[in-house]
């Protein structure tokens, strides 16, 4: 942890406030608490006192907590990190879902593991595409109004229109705002479309000809809130520093231009790690600004859950939605498969 001008590790942390260990412990086992009453992480709204923990955010908890300073700021730059979003904005039910879904994967599979995709996340989705036959993925087309009749779906993409019997709404709610549905989706579920909340990630990568910096991840009073080394076990030189800021200091960042941002990123870096050389070079990525995405993943807020979650998850006759804000590993890649096969599987019983 980076604050007040020096870099404190775990023991330092522990000498200026001895109750902080406790206190994240008692956040943290009140979420596994209400995970406790989640018998399907599938149904979180099936918890017994569903209604009330929704209409909790996280931020309510750890003032219920009275946590102090030290473990708020890690409870926040947790869900900042986490949900891309600040604490007011998570629904405590959905910590909690996210918490019983850990716990149910945990057993399976002993642990949950993190792993990198070679060549980056979209060879995956080329890989799937790989075994249909050429011509029939089209990509580049932005789908921007879907009419329904009693012939099925008439989606238009530009000047392009395409007919369909079953339509798979596979994009993330923010841009399906703006596609014109005829007739109108009916009010619960254009809510739900239009109301979600998204997560906001910014994320600057800076390269450094040295590294000077202690191997692990770094929490930040400063902009940049997360910092961390995604070139670990890179043999070369050199290295990248990452600035993961999300919630309202990933929107603050997205408003800038990406030089501005990889400036305010830097500076943040430099009075962690003053020795820092000028860097080599780096890139900044603002999902919230971004037209086809519109954040970076689906944050159910307070009151979401109960209002939202079994409505995106319906059909509404011939149009399915499917994608990380459809899933039970809402905001995963797991998510965006797992709601793959859920449709695909739908479509296949119903032929
Ligand atoms: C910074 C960041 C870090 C993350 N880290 C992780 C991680 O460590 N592990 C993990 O599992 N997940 C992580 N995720 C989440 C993961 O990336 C998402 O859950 C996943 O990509 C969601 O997949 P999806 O198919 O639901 O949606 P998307 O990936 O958003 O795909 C939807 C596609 O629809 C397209 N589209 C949008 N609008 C239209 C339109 N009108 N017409 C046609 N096409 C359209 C978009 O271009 C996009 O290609 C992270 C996300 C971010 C932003």
């Amino acid at each position: 942890m980076f604050r007040d001008g020096a870099l404190l590790g775990p023991a330092d942390l522990a000498r200026l406030d001895p109750q902080l260990g406790d206190e994240l412990d008692r956040l943290e086992d009140f979420f596994a608490s209400v995970a406790a009453g989640i018998s399907d992480a599938a149904h979180p709204a099936q918890h017994p006192q569903a209604a009330h923990y929704d209409s909790l955010s996280a931020a309510d908890i750890v003032d219920q907590l009275e946590l102090g300073e030290l473990a708020r700021l890690f409870a926040t730059r947790n869900m900042q990190g986490e949900f891309a979003a600040e604490p007011h904005e998570v629904s405590a039910l959905f910590v909690a879902q996210q918490r019983a879904l850990y716990e149910a994967a945990a057993t399976p599979h002993g642990e949950v593991v993190a792993q990198r995709i070679v060549g980056g996340v979209s060879g995956v989705t080329a890989g799937l595409a790989s075994a249909l036959p050429q011509g029939m993925i089209r990509f580049g087309e932005t789908v921007d109004a879907i009419t329904i009749d009693e012939t099925g779906a008439h989606v238009r993409a530009g000047a392009n229109s395409y007919h369909a019997d079953q339509v798979v709404l596979a994009c993330s709610l923010v841009p399906l705002r703006a596609v014109a549905f005829d007739p109108p989706l009916p009010p619960e579920l254009a809510a739900a479309v239009h109301g979600l909340g998204y997560g906001r990630v910014t994320k600057t990568a800076l390269q450094y000809p040295e590294r000077v910096w202690p191997a692990g991840y770094a929490t930040t009073t400063g902009r940049a809130q997360r910092v961390y080394e995604p070139t670990v076990g890179h043999p070369a030189e050199s290295g990248i520093l990452m600035g993961y800021t999300g919630g309202e200091g990933g929107t603050r960042l997205a408003d800038l231009a990406e030089s501005e941002r990889m400036h305010e990123i830097e500076l943040s870096q430099r009075e962690m790690y003053p020795a820092l050389p000028p860097p080599l070079g780096g890139f900044s990525q603002a999902w919230s600004g971004l037209p086809l995405f519109g954040g970076s993943y689906a944050v159910y807020r307070p009151g979401e859950i109960t209002r939202f979650w079994d409505v995106l998850r319906r059909p509404h006759g011939c149009i399915h939605f499917a994608g990380e804000h459809t899933a039970t590993w809402t905001g995963y890649l797991e998510g965006a498969v797992e709601s793959g096969e859920t449709v695909a599987s739908r479509l296949l019983a119903n032929r």
